[in-house]
């Protein structure tokens, strides 16, 4: 009988699942092509003060393959973890932003802008990786005091010591550090107060719910508190509607990112954003 055979024989035939990993098989051999071809580009999200005025922005990556069309990093990202691609795809990300910010450097109307930069655990760990960024902060002639790397929690499943030696380097030539999706791994407070971050980012996890859900609320208004009390800065992302931001503000949080104040944009939409001074 059908049920006799088993979970996963029963899986394998069916069509949606097979669907799926030929899909995945797929992306992974044309993650290699995309590379060489140019196909990925960085969008730029809004990130603005209490007032709204942008401060900066975060590079987000986009995958624009001819024929499966906009591939969106949710995908493509835990593949390339895996297959190690995501070492030279980290590296354009890198170089594509650090010499974006080293551009707006170089114009009144963009150089206060800071650049928030999302570096994989398997791109944080490679031995080489302080040189690699130096090198391509030094290439660019990107400012490192506007750059922040994004890192988040599973990069402290393991090696802390070795993270931090890292992070240590790095903040010596002036980056900074923020954690992304703040609350959703296995971190304790422990080491947050031994990692030398600049910023926690509140997971959009806990903002969105924020006013519906008593105990979203109460991580929400923890978080703040902690950021304060450990002298870091807080942003909260995923911030949708003047309800969440209204509710966040009032909690003390003084930055923020989110479709209500703008999406991820290409290069040109987001400079005539910056432009518009909104
Ligand atoms: P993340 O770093 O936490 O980035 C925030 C994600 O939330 C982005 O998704 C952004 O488009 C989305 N977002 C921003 N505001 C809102 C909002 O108000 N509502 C909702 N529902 N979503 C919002 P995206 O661009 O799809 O990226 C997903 C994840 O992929 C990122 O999460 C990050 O972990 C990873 N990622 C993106 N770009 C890179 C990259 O260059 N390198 C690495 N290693 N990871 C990247
Ligand atoms: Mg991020
Ligand atoms: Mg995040
Ligand atoms: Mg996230």
């Amino acid at each position: 009988r059908a049920k006799d055979a088993g979970r996963n024989t029963l899986r394998f035939f069916d069509p949606d699942m097979q669907q799926a990993v030929n899909r995945r098989a797929l992306l992974e051999t044309e993650l290699h092509n995309g590379l060489r071809r140019a196909q990925f580009l960085l969008l730029y999200q809004p990130q603005v003060d209490s007032q709204g005025r942008v401060t900066g922005a975060e590079a987000l990556v986009r995958w624009q393959h001819p024929v499966q069309g906009m591939v969106p990093p949710s995908e493509f990202i835990p593949l390339a973890e895996e297959s190690g691609l995501i070492l030279p795809l980290g590296q354009w990300v890198m170089e594509t932003a650090l010499r974006q910010q080293a551009r707006w450097q170089q114009d009144p109307l963009f150089a206060h802008l800071s650049l928030a930069i999302n570096v994989s655990a398997r791109q944080f760990l490679q031995d080489d990786f302080v040189a690699q960024v130096l090198a391509l902060v030094r290439q660019t002639g990107a400012n490192p005091a506007q750059i922040k790397l994004e890192l988040t929690e599973s990069l402290l499943l393991d090696n802390v010591d070795s993270v931090i030696s890292t992070m240590r380097a790095l903040k010596a030539h002036g980056l900074g550090f923020s954690l992304d999706d703040f609350g959703t791994g296995y971190s304790s407070l422990s080491y947050l107060k031994r990692l030398p971050l600049d910023q926690i980012k509140i997971d959009q996890g806990f903002v969105r719910d924020v006013l519906l859900d008593a105990s979203d609320a109460a991580i929400a208004r923890s978080i703040i508190a902690l950021a304060g009390s450990l002298g870091l800065s807080v942003i909260a992302e995923g911030v949708e509607t003047t309800a969440h931001h209204q509710f966040l503000l009032a909690h003390g949080c003084q930055a923020f990112q989110g479709y209500l104040f703008g999406r991820p944009l290409t290069l040109e939409d987001f400079e005539s954003r910056v432009r518009q001074g909104e």
